[in-house]
């Protein structure tokens, strides 16, 4: 009788799964993803929520990962200190990795103000061949303190916040985003269609 293989060896079997090439050209498109950093109150919340909207109308799917939802969950044992900032952006940054990975357009919007973790990021996903598209929503201290929808400045200034952002931690403006807006010259409506004109320059819409 010849030796046959083991129970084991014959029934694991290693799945391929679907490629990302044969997923892209299922979908019509492939993934990416576009990464809003900027102040507390610069825009990032408003452009992303809105460029979403936008998107999915359109019938293309986008997923917005946004700072505070996702401290509610994934980063939900994460505070504020450098350490656990670059943790939270490192998690983030995976997930917004497999989002683009599954054709989707992954919208970040994170205040990630230091440069190392969103290189981090970005070499996440030059290593795996998807695009990292950077947008630095450049508002200015003052008005963003002016704004401060949530009175968070107000806190952080009186000593109830610490380690905020532009306040009493610092934030590493880009260097080479793809794409820069300024939310004092622009409106919402305008800084989306800055987006979807860098998106489609990509050829992610
Ligand atoms: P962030 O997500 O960066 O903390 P938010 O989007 O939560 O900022 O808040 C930004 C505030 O600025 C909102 O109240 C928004 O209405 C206002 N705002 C004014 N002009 C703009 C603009 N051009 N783009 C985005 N937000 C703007």
């Amino acid at each position: 009788m010849s030796e046959r293989p083991s129970q084991k060896s014959g029934s694991i079997v290693w799945h391929e799964g679907l490629g990302r090439e044969a997923r892209f050209a299922h979908l019509g498109h492939p993934g990416g993803t576009i990464w809003l950093t900027g102040l507390s109150a610069s825009g990032k919340s408003t452009i992303a929520a809105r460029l979403e909207e936008v998107l999915v109308a359109r019938g293309r799917h986008a997923y917005r990962l946004d700072g505070d939802n996702i401290r509610h969950g994934l980063s939900n044992n994460l505070g504020f200190s450098a350490a656990d900032r670059a943790e939270n952006i490192r998690r983030i940054g995976e997930v917004a990795r497999l989002f683009a990975d599954s054709g989707s357009v992954a919208i970040a919007c994170f205040i990630s103000p230091y440069r190392e973790a969103r290189a981090m990021v970005r070499h996440l996903h030059d290593a795996a061949a998807l695009p990292f598209l950077e947008v630095f929503v450049d508002t200015p201290l003052a008005v963003c303190e002016a704004r401060d929808p949530k009175g968070l400045y107000a806190k952080a200034r009186a000593g109830e916040i610490s380690d905020f952002t532009g306040v009493d931690a610092p934030y590493e403006t880009p260097e080479r985003p793809e794409l820069r807006l300024d939310t004092t010259e622009h409106d919402v409506e305008a800084c989306v269609e800055a987006c979807l004109g860098l998106l489609s320059e990509r050829g992610l819409v």
